[in-house]
């Protein structure tokens, strides 16, 4: 019978800074009669624009299928394919799915893990919001990009807009929690180490996602982030347990590549034995 047991969980937060001009969309439904016809993805309550976890996960799980060579298999919609295993023997040898996660389906119903990486919605940071106050720009914290779509043959223009908040404004505290599990089978148990593997492909999805882009019209300009000032702590099964017992730091105030080239496993593993 396998058994599956919660080690601790990694806390990975930072900013995330537009580099240039960025768009998430937001939802046409909620157009107004000479609105823009391509809005951003805004906060109902407060109308700020914020960063869904949603498409920072999405995006770095579609790079992630590209670095791997993942067939895509399952169909979203109409036009979307994406990856996810679907027998148990792709699925132990798949760290996309191990990481995000798979629908517990047909072959695979009993044999998943749960899913170890959850990341959180990120806003715009007290110091975004005031300069962005300040600036004066052309909507609510956002700027209105006016593009010309050229027909190829006859040369007709024709002006589309898109709306984006301005480069440089900075999103943050953001919050990705990656959970570390064990599982048991027979009395066996793999190595943490490998376990640890999981989290750099979390890592490796977000340097992708920094040289890719984040949103829409990325061939054009937008989108480009930087994860910016990266701190990581590890909460043990201890700090649960006890009260009294504080995450420990494994890193602060790094940019990505220091991050992946840092002694974070080492540190992780001993915080886990000595427990
Ligand atoms: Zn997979």
């Amino acid at each position: 019978m396998a058994s599956i047991q919660l080690q601790g969980k990694i806390f990975l937060k930072g900013t995330i800074k537009a580099q240039t001009g960025l768009h998430i969309g937001g939802n046409s439904g909620e157009l107004d009669i000479g609105g823009i016809d391509n809005p951003i993805i805004r906060n109902a309550f407060n109308r700020q624009p914020y960063i869904p976890g949603s498409s920072v996960r999405g995006k770095m799980r579609g790079l992630l299928d590209r670095y791997f060579n993942k067939p895509l298999e399952k169909r979203v919609g109409r036009d979307v394919r994406v990856h996810e295993c679907q027998t148990p023997a792709e699925y132990n040898n798949c760290p996309i799915c191990q990481v995000f996660g798979v629908a517990p389906q047909g072959a695979l119903r009993g044999k998943t893990m749960p899913t170890r990486v959850i990341v959180r919605d990120t806003f715009l940071t007290q110091e975004s919001l005031d300069a962005l106050d300040k600036a004066d720009t052309d909507t609510d914290f956002t700027e209105i990009k006016t593009e010309v779509a050229i027909d190829r043959i006859t040369s007709a223009a024709t002006p589309r807009q898109q709306e984006r908040v301005p480069a440089g404004a900075t999103f943050g505290p953001f919050q990705i929690v990656h959970s570390l599990y064990t599982q048991t089978e027979n009395g066996k148990r793999p190595p943490l180490q490998d376990e640890l593997q999981f989290f750099d492909t979390l890592l490796t999805g977000i340097e992708l996602l920094e040289d890719d882009y984040l949103g829409g019209s990325g061939s054009r300009g937008s989108g480009q982030v930087a994860f910016e000032n990266l701190t990581m702590t590890f909460k043990s099964r201890g700090c649960y347990e006890n009260a009294d017992m504080a995450p420990i730091p494994i890193a602060e105030d790094v940019d990505i590549k220091t991050l992946r080239q840092s002694d974070y496993t080492a540190k992780i593993l001993q915080t886990i034995s000595n427990q």
